[in-house]
């Protein structure tokens, strides 16, 4: 199974962070610099965690994704320039606690700035698709708060993250995820990639209580703040989770969807 892997978009057009019209640069995500994982090392890692393989077959790509839908100024000032390495520093400290053969302790704790995380990965899910500026209705705040450093997460995102010991790069935007029980949809967009997976969830329904790890909590802290974020070895979801349908959920992607995987290939779970 091979991820569709492109560069795609025009060399000028619309910033999907910003909106500004000018030369294009093309987005890596995830950014580089981040860990990877070889067959080996991720077989070990799936018997250490107990976890089987996911039967799947072929070969998945780790070079990422790219798109050319950022301007410079977002591209490189604002994620490369402030912050990409909090998040890659994240990223590699999970991925280093899921390649060493010792025993983890669950929860274990990282120390991070949570703002910066949640503003890389913003920018980096904004960066897929082109030409996506004002299609959705987060746009405006997500650019004020890209842009503005001191603002809190806006009220409508939620984020989430767990570990993700698979190899396979999915990455969507703009599906809707229906837990059957609860019944109303919440639009998901999400990355994941060895070795962690982040969700982000907006305007979610009440009823709705995700027992994974959050990030948006910290969404009021300072973006130099640093604390202690709790990582949950013990609680990982299923591979295919969310992007596959299990008997009590539904993912519907429409037409505005953007999805960066081999939908077909996807068995039912
Ligand atoms: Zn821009």
């Amino acid at each position: 199974m091979s991820i569709l892997i492109a560069t795609r978009g025009p060399k000028n057009g619309i910033c999907n962070i910003c909106g500004e019209t000018g030369p294009l640069t093309e987005d890596h995500t995830p950014p580089k610099g981040c860990i990877k994982v070889s067959q080996v090392e991720l077989h070990h890692i799936l018997e250490h965690l107990n976890k089987s393989k996911p039967s799947i077959k072929g070969r998945y790509s780790q070079n990422g994704i790219k798109y050319r839908t950022l301007c410079r100024r977002c591209n490189s000032e604002l994620l490369g320039g402030k912050y990409d390495q909090e998040f890659i520093n994240f990223v590699n400290k999970i991925g280093m606690y899921l390649k060493t053969e010792l025993y983890i302790p669950s929860p274990l704790s990282i120390k991070t700035k949570p703002q910066k995380i949640m503003r890389s990965l913003l920018g980096h899910i904004a960066a897929q698709g082109v030409d996506r500026y004002l299609k959705g209705k987060i746009t405006e705040p997500l650019k004020d708060y890209m842009q503005d450093s001191s603002l809190a997460l806006p009220e409508s995102l939620n984020i989430y993250f767990w570990p993700y010991p698979y190899k396979h790069h999915v990455m969507a935007r703009d599906c809707a995820y229906t837990d059957l029980t609860i019944r109303e949809p919440v639009a998901l967009w999400f990355l994941k990639f060895f070795p962690v997976a982040f969700m982000v969830t907006i305007d979610e329904p009440d009823e709705y209580n995700f027992k994974i790890g959050c990030l948006s909590t910290y969404r009021e802290l300072e973006i130099e703040q640093e604390v202690e974020v709790n990582i949950d070895f013990s609680n990982i979801p299923h591979p295919f989770w969310p992007e596959a349908p299990t008997k009590t959920s539904i993912v519907i992607y429409g037409q505005e969807a953007i999805v960066s995987f081999d939908l077909k290939k996807i068995q039912q779970i």
